[in-house]
């Protein structure tokens, strides 16, 4: 159960996640998180190398989908600068969001990574519905008191991480 808090790979930014890396663990699709991991927080216009990166994917036959928390008024506008599906009201970290992702792009769970900012909602989530997971480091902290509360306990899951699950995570940001 424990393990199942932890990523695969970390990231400080999407596109450091490269089309090698996901074919070498046999992914052929991506579930992505918009807030704090392709842009800031309510932000419409993504964050600067995304469009580029997400174009990479695409020539290399990547699916994208977004998984979003968020509200559909915030989720589509933004899905749609970047030309992707999306589901919002995703409520990650249940299995439902990321299970109608493998559905939506005809890919099972075991064949997709969740990229997000999030252990609680995108990394928990993505590991329990059976995909590999990325965490990437927030594009902006967040000030408000219950965010800073889940990055404190992020920081203390981190710090009593088993060595042996520690030593596994890919370091994308040190290659
Ligand atoms: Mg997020």
């Amino acid at each position: 159960m424990m393990n199942y808090f932890y990523p695969h790979a970390m990231a400080q930014r999407v596109y450091q996640i490269t089309p090698q890396l996901l074919k070498s663990w046999g992914v052929k699709g991506l579930i992505l998180d918009i807030d704090n991991t392709l842009t800031t927080h309510d932000n419409p216009i993504p964050d600067a190398g995304v469009s580029a990166w997400l174009e990479q994917n695409r020539r290399e036959g990547i699916a994208m989908i977004v998984l979003s928390n968020n509200k559909p008024e915030r989720v589509e506008p933004f899905a749609k600068i970047l030309g992707l599906d999306y589901i919002s009201n995703g409520a990650k970290p249940l299995k439902k969001g990321y299970q109608r992702c493998a559905q939506a792009l005809n890919i099972p769970c075991e064949q997709l990574c969740m990229v997000g900012d999030q252990l609680f909602t995108d990394i928990l989530g993505g590991n329990c519905a059976g995909c590999k997971t990325v965490l990437v480091s927030p594009i902006r902290k967040e000030k408000m008191f219950f965010f800073r509360i889940k990055r404190a306990l992020e920081r203390f899951l981190f710090y009593i991480c088993p060595k042996k699950t520690a030593d596994s995570i890919i370091h994308l940001d040190k290659e």
